[in-house]
């Protein structure tokens, strides 16, 4: 169904072998490593050193982005210290590693890994951000084709496509939650967050389509503001403008693509 070969600049990414009609189940996969919120830098290099050789292996072969690296560096020397070999709450597929004595390169690369390639993986879920042995490979677009969600029963992180996807396609996900939001804060966030600047068809001002559709976003911002100070000065309390405006919403949204079940869990 895909295949996992070179992105160019972006490195690995995932590329679908033939054509998927949207609502195509990609993935299912178990994390490797997931954390619950309020779990630290120690929990995640704990947990890594259970992981079988095979598991830990994925793992490791995930990238790692030196641009972060000064960031991961400091992170990892305030969370050496409350290392402990403690990881009963953590979720992974731990059990049949060797444990060996922490080791602090390892503990750089390990949390180095994590930042780069976990998933939030929404408010819904018991658990915070997760990393995957595959779906941490798919590479983030602002217009993405595909959307994931984690199962906490299943324990296990579910893509499907929300667009048909042509064979040979990159197959993407949005790695930031927020909808909408204009190309300069998603920049920031993502070169924040993952360290890379991001060249998707949104982004590519070159593109006629991403020029519109930044103004859309812009608008979109304009129509919404319009509506929470008309909800502040009490003028929109009448269910009707309420009604128009959140249909003037879905339409702008529906400009960028955005729809269905993204449009529900708004
Ligand atoms: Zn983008």
């Amino acid at each position: 169904m895909y295949e996992i070969r070179t992105a160019g600049l972006k490195g690995l990414g995932v590329f679908s072998k033939a054509f998927l009609p949207r609502g195509t189940r990609i993935f299912s996969e178990a994390p490797l490593l997931a954390i619950r919120s309020g779990q630290t830098a120690g929990d995640i290099y704990s947990a890594s050193r259970f992981l079988s050789p095979e598991d830990k292996g994925s793992l490791l072969g995930l990238s790692t982005h030196v641009t972060n690296e000064l960031k991961i560096m400091r992170w990892s020397q305030a969370a050496w210290y409350t290392l402990t070999n403690t990881v009963s709450e953590i979720f992974g597929r731990k059990g049949r590693g060797v444990i060996g004595w922490p080791n602090p390169k390892e503990h750089v690369t390990v949390l180095n890994i994590f930042r780069n390639n976990a998933f939030n993986l929404g408010a819904s879920s018991l658990f915070q951000q997760a990393v995957f042995p595959r779906i941490s490979r798919i590479n983030h677009s602002c217009v993405p084709n595909a959307q994931g969600n984690f199962h906490d029963e299943m324990g296990r992180f579910n893509v499907h496509a929300t667009r048909d996807i042509e064979g040979g396609e990159e197959v993407t996900l949005n790695y930031l939650q927020e909808l909408g939001t204009a190309r300069e804060s998603r920049q920031e966030r993502l070169w924040g967050g993952y360290g890379f600047a991001c060249e998707c068809p949104a982004c590519d001002l070159s593109l006629e389509r991403a020029r519109q559709g930044e103004k859309r976003r812009v608008k979109m911002h304009e129509e919404l503001a319009k509506y929470v100070e008309g909800m502040a000065s009490g003028a929109v309390l009448v269910l009707e403008a309420e009604l128009e405006a959140v249909q003037r919403f879905i339409r702008l949204l529906e400009g960028e693509g955005i729809a269905g079940r993204e449009l529900s869990t708004l």
